[in-house]
């Protein structure tokens, strides 16, 4: 039955569904999931997706038409639907968010859609006044948008313009993907299309006895595309040629002949074409096979299962084996992964085993190979990726029968965006998606966040567990190096204590590898005038600027912002200024200069750069061409390296300090998480702890390994404080410019939604860092019980924010809602 009415969603921020009707001879080509062209309000035109359609005329207002339908197919399917509408309403943010999120620029709703004119067009006399005004102005320009169009059809409305052009062929809407990315084409061959059976192929042959060449070099290409001789895609003619020496004359003949047929062909850039000699996957210890099989069985009544297997027990191994089960099963598989760096050390792994079958997926791909990997999942096909290794934007890839998702590193806060919104928890959606999809989630990690050891503590996961590195390896030895000590003792080598630097020392020696880690990029985190204190600041921003001493500039690491570095004190005109403390690019300086035959490396933001940036660096120090390397957590994430004998960590009270509920689980971690880099292969690894606080108690915990010691005791606190895993939070951050509106605005929010009954407001209250890009920012957090009804309490919530920018004085106070923030 076909529908007169399209619910179509639209990249607003308000509202996210408009209705629309459907011109009659759109009906049937009308799906849910295709874009199409609409008006919104007066005269602007944008591209939208149909939502649903249905026969439900709207009342109240005066429904408009859709003016064109861009996909002969959608391209946007039912589980991505399905999941944008419960993620806008978990997250508290417009659908219109995810969509934008989802859908690479290439396909993405522009707000300015290119109408293009149909070259040549004959009937334009049957056109109006204003109908051939805009088709000569097209022509002239080759292209126009909506917006152009509409300062030519001034004062008459533009969609009707353009419509009529639609409606008589005289123009059409730019097909963004088209003209977006270009594939790249080849010379193919086929047999010609006047040759249908195998009969016909027979006679053929026969015929060509006098021009043996030619009956051999058909019986070649017959040979070649074996099963699939009438396949209308051929093959590649060049290789084809290549392969068995032949000259171009020979084929020449034969499309002479009509028997062959050549022609053009369009080449994919994914590897999905290339050929990859795969091998099997290892077999499995005994404890891989025992958490193998306990994570099937647990799968057959649990959704989610943790996996929690210490550092380098083989869980990644263990993921291969699963997933070869899944798409052996005829379902697609999709592998999260905390960081883009990781991706390309997992992915040699996984092409061994699983060859073309798997494709990468992440924001340093262009936006032609992310049209195309979207494209490619689309179809579903035999020709199609199976398993998709990616980040966390993965999840919104068109998966159509997704059996298992693995979340490697479940702990890691990058599963979380924060910025700009939709401000989702990718581990969290991974879960949702999966049971969309009636398939399982496996989540992987050697110190798992507090939330899933909860959940599988209490049952609502499945548990496996691998307490044994492969082979039996032991964990680090770890050594906690007192650095108050030592500095009072003038033991300190610049920021290296004596421990470690005798520890880094050996393993050089060795011919070993060290890593050390800092959680602080650029050279030193902020400099001071020694006569008077003086500090530089960012002009937008409450923070002081990073020195980098690369560009000798000081950065602000919030906004961007830059200035050349400063010698004389503005303030006292001394040159006297001095850097404190210290980040990745001073720790490579100084390393360097103590260890001056070392090889040293770094990898953190500013390294990472460009799409292989990252890549050069793991694979210079996993080769061995670098003794050194310094990092901040990008080191940390499951990074797997031969010869690491030696792991530092450079200064671990800064973790310990940070202000935030989180603040030791984090650490505990972080440090488990590097220390976990060393003596992977063959040998035990050390690592050196720098702190303040040798007693302190998440410091011996990660000494001594005790993660359950670590999980009961934060547990504890959570329990008494009332925080996640036993509450649920929503922080509300509210941004304006001036400090006495946004202070007045958000007492008064939080006076307002404090009514709503059993939640529990804190704040509001000032962040850490109290200004941004010129915006002053205040804090407040809700609290609410696992068993609320949160659709309920998160609506209300809205509503009040609605409220409150109607309120004059408050319009343009930002309200952001960020849930289960991290
Ligand atoms: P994790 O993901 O737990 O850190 P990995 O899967 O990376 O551990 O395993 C650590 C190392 O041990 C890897 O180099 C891996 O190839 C090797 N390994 C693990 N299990 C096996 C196995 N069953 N057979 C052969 N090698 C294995
Ligand atoms: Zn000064
Ligand atoms: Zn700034």
């Amino acid at each position: 039955m076909t529908h007169s009415y399209a619910d179509i969603l639209l990249p607003m921020p308000l509202a996210d569904k408009y209705t629309y009707s459907i011109p009659r001879h759109m009906q049937m080509q009308c799906y849910v999931g295709s874009r199409v062209l609409i008006q919104f309000g007066k005269k602007r035109i944008y591209t939208g997706v149909v939502f649903q359609t249905h026969n439900n005329k709207p009342e109240h207002f005066e429904v408009k038409q859709i003016l064109d339908i861009l996909d002969s197919e959608p391209i946007i399917n039912q589980f991505q639907l399905r999941m944008w509408s419960w993620s806008a309403n978990y997250y508290m943010c417009p659908m219109g968010d995810f969509f934008k999120a989802a859908l690479p620029s290439g396909l993405r709703i522009e707000s300015e859609t290119k109408i293009l004119p149909t070259l040549n067009y004959e009937h334009i006399h049957h056109l109006s006044e204003n109908g051939r005004m805009v088709y000569y102005a097209l022509e002239n320009n080759i292209s126009l948008t909506a917006n152009d169009i509409a300062k030519i059809t001034m004062p008459a409305n533009p969609v009707t313009v353009i419509k009529e052009l639609l409606d008589n062929n005289a123009a059409i809407v730019q097909e963004q993907v088209k003209t977006g990315y270009k594939p790249k084409t080849e010379k193919r061959l086929r047999i010609h299309s006047s040759v249908t059976t195998e009969i016909q192929l027979n006679l053929i042959l026969d015929s060509l006895k006098n021009a043996v060449k030619q009956q051999q070099l058909l019986t070649l290409f017959i040979s070649t595309l074996q099963n699939n001789i009438f396949d209308t895609n051929g093959i590649n003619k060049h290789d084809f040629l290549k392969q068995h020496s032949l000259t171009n004359a020979a084929v020449k003949g034969l499309i002479e002949k009509s028997v062959l047929e050549e022609f053009t062909g369009d080449i994919s850039r994914l590897n999905i074409n290339n050929k990859f000699t795969t091998i099997p996957a290892h077999q499995l210890n005994e404890h891989q096979q025992n958490a193998y099989n306990s994570i099937i069985e647990q799968f057959k009544h649990k959704d989610t299962v943790l996996l929690h297997g210490v550092t380098s027990s083989g869980k990644t191994e263990l993921y291969i084996h699963l997933i070869e089960r899944t798409i052996n099963e005829g379902r697609q598989v999709l592998y999260l992964l905390p960081e883009i760096a990781l991706t390309s050390q997992i992915i040699h792994r996984l092409q061994k085993v699983f060859g073309n079958k798997i494709g990468v997926y992440h924001s340093k791909f262009s936006d032609a190979e992310r049209v195309e990997i979207y494209r490619n999942l689309l179809q579903n096909n035999e020709n199609t990726y199976k398993i998709i290794l990616g980040v966390r934007s993965s999840v919104f890839l068109p998966f159509s029968n997704l059996g298992l998702v693995i979340v490697d590193e479940e702990h890691e806060n990058t599963y979380k965006q924060f910025d700009p919104s939709p401000r989702y928890n990718a581990r969290d959606m991974a879960i949702v998606l999966a049971l969309m999809h009636k398939g399982n989630t496996l989540l992987g990690s050697a110190t798992p966040s507090i939330e899933s050891y909860y959940n599988a503590q209490t049952g609502r996961y499945g548990l496996a567990e691998l307490h044994h590195r492969f082979k039996n390896i032991q964990l680090p030895q770890i050594e906690i190096a007192d650095t108050l000590r030592a500095r009072k003792k003038k033991q300190m080598v610049s920021h290296f204590s004596p421990q470690l630097i005798k520890q880094i020392d050996t393993a050089l020696a060795n011919n070993e590898q060290v890593i050390l880690f800092q959680n602080r990029r650029g050279f030193s985190p902020f400099i001071e005038c020694n006569s008077c204190g003086w500090i530089p600041k960012c002009k937008a921003c409450d923070v002081s600027l990073t020195y980098h001493k690369a560009i000798n500039k000081l950065v602000c690491h919030y906004c961007g912002f830059s200035i050349n570095n400063i010698i004389h004190c503005p303030q006292c005109k001394q040159a006297d200024i001095e850097t404190k403390g210290f980040g990745t690019e001073k720790i490579e300086d100084e390393i360097s200069l103590i260890f001056r035959n070392a090889r040293v490396g770094r990898l953190d933001l500013d390294t990472a750069k460009g799409k292989h940036g990252h890549e050069k660096i793991i694979s210079d120090f996993q080769n061995h061409e670098l003794d050194i390397l310094i990092g901040t957590q990008m080191v940390s994430k499951g990074l797997d390296f031969d010869h690491v004998k030696v792991v530092g960590i450079l200064n671990a009270d800064s973790m310990l300090g940070y202000p935030d509920f989180r603040a030791f689980e984090r650490s505990y971690q972080l440090m488990a998480q590097v220390a976990g880099r060393a003596g992977r292969r063959d040998k035990q690894g050390t690592v050196v702890i720098q702190t303040y606080y040798p007693e302190h108690k998440i410091i011996m915990q990660v000494k001594h390994n005790r993660f359950d010691l670590m999980y009961s005791q934060q547990l504890n606190e959570r329990k008494q404080f009332f925080y996640p895993p036993y509450s649920r939070l929503i922080k509300i951050i509210m941004k304006h410019r001036h400090s006495n509106t946004l202070n007045s605005a958000a007492i008064l929010f939080a006076n307002n939604i404090k009514e709503i009954e059993g939640i529990k407001v804190l704040g509001p209250t000032n962040p850490v860092i109290m200004k941004v890009q010129n915006l002053y920012i205040k804090h407040t957090l809700v609290k609410l019980s696992r068993t609320q009804d949160l659709t309920d309490i998160k609506n209300t919530i809205r509503k009040k924010a609605e409220l409150l920018n109607q309120n004059d004085n408050y319009k343009s106070v930002q309200i952001i809602f960020d849930v289960d923030p991290m």
